[in-house]
């Protein structure tokens, strides 16, 4: 799977990492780092840590659909 976070949005929470602290990272305060290409079987985690993103700026798998132009 893939996730891409908007770090523009991210405020560092952290609620990301409390619910998938194999996936995301915050080093320092607001500097969250994480993992674009989690196993599969961290989909119910990541998915959880993207809802409860009080900024929504978690998405999961949204270059799937437009991987046509080849930039996988
Ligand atoms: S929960 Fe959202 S705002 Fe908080 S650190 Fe994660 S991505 Fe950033």
């Amino acid at each position: 799977m893939r996730i891409v976070v908007d770090l523009n949005r991210c405020q560092g929470y952290a609620q990301c990492v409390y619910l998938a602290h194999e996936v995301f990272r915050l080093s320092g305060q607001e500097a969250l780092t994480y993992e674009p290409n989690p196993d599969d079987e961290r989909r119910l985690q990541v998915e959880r840590a993207a809802v409860a993103c009080p900024v929504h700026a978690i998405v999961i798998d949204r270059l799937e659909g437009a991987e046509r132009g080849g930039a996988s």
